[in-house]
C-alpha cells in the first residue's frame, strides 16, 4: 500500500486528505507549524519543518510518494520537495489551485514583488488594505510607513509596525458582505493581495470591484521545473489511486 506524504497548509490539501482517507490511502499531512491553531485535516498529521532538503530526503524513507499541495507562494517547500523527490526517486505530484489572472479586472495592477506592490500602492492611495500575509509585511514598510494601513493577518506579526498601521487577525473563508464592510469601514482606497487563487479569498476582489477600488496583485513566483502538476483535487486523487 502506498504511504503518501501530503505537503499541506491549504484548503485543497485538506480536501484531498478527506478523499484519500475515504479511499483507504495511508496519508500523512505535513504542516509547517506557522499557525498556533491550524485547521487540521483528517488522517495522520505531522507538524514542523523537515530540516531542508537533506531532512526531507531522510524523512522520505517512510513514504512511497509525495503530493505537494502547499500554497502557491510557499516556494521553498516546493523547491525542497522537487529536489528531495528527484534525489530519492519518489514520485511527486504538484496540486496547485489556478490563479486569478483570467479574472483580472480593469483596475488591477500587477507587481513582480512585494516591494514593487508597496510602491504601486503608495502611488494609488493613502489608506491601503494589505492582505498579503504577515511574513511579507516588512517589504511594505519603506513605501507605506506614512500611510493609514489596515493589514489583515492570521497570526500576529513578529515585527514592530508604525502606529498608523492597524492589524486585524482573521482567517478565511470570507464572504462578500464582510469584505465590503471591511473596506468601507477603513475607507480603503486601494487593496493589495497576492495571486493566491481559489475561492476562499476571492470575495475581497469582488468587494474592491464593487467599490471601484484599485487592486495591486503580486504575481506568483516561479515553480520548480519538470514537476507533474494538476489543478484540482479529483485529478490529484486519480494520480494517487491509479498513477494517472
Ligand atoms: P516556505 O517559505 O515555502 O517554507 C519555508 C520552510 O517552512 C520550509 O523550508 C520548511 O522547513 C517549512 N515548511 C513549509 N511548508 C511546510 C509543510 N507543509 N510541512 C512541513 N514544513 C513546511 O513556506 P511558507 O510560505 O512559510 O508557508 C508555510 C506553510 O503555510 C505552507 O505549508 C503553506 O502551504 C502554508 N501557507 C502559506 C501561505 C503563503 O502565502 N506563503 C498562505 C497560506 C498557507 P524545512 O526546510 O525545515 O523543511
Amino acid at each position: 500500500m502506498t504511504r503518501l506524504l501530503l505537503l499541506g497548509g491549504t484548503a485543497e490539501a485538506r480536501a484531498l486528505a478527506d478523499r484519500l482517507v475515504a479511499a483507504g490511502v495511508d496519508v500523512t499531512t505535513s504542516l509547517a507549524g506557522r499557525v498556533a491553531d491550524p485547521r487540521l485535516p483528517v488522517g495522520a498529521v505531522r507538524i514542523g519543518g523537515f530540516g531542508g532538503i537533506d531532512g526531507l530526503r531522510a524523512a522520505l524513507a517512510d513514504y512511497d510518494a509525495v503530493v505537494d499541495a502547499t500554497h502557491p507562494f510557499a516556494t521553498t517547500m516546493s523547491a525542497n520537495a522537487a529536489a528531495a523527490c528527484a534525489a530519492t526517486g519518489r514520485p511527486l505530484l504538484r496540486l496547485e489551485r489556478t490563479g486569478w489572472a483570467e479574472r483580472a479586472g480593469p483596475s488591477w495592477h500587477w507587481a513582480d514583488s512585494h516591494d514593487q506592490a508597496g510602491q504601486i500602492a503608495a502611488r494609488l492611495g493613502r489608506r491601503p488594505v494589505l492582505t498579503i500575509g504577515r511574513q511579507q509585511l516588512a517589504a511594505y514598510l519603506p513605501a507605506l510607513a506614512e500611510a493609514a494601513v489596515l493589514a489583515r493577518v492570521v497570526e500576529a506579526p513578529s515585527i514592530t509596525l508604525p502606529r498608523n498601521w492597524t492589524v486585524i487577525r482573521d482567517r478565511g473563508p470570507y464572504a462578500l458582505p464582510g469584505e465590503l464592510a471591511l473596506l468601507r469601514d477603513h475607507r480603503a482606497d486601494v487593496v493589495v493581495t497576492k495571486d493566491s487563487g481559489g475561492e476562499y479569498t476571492w470575495p475581497k476582489m469582488v468587494a474592491a470591484g464593487e467599490l471601484g477600488l484599485p487592486v495591486v496583485i503580486v504575481r506568483r513566483p516561479a515553480r520548480p521545473a519538470g514537476v507533474t502538476t494538476v489543478y484540482d483535487v479529483e485529478q490529484a486523487l486519480a494520480w494517487v489511486l491509479t498513477g494517472d
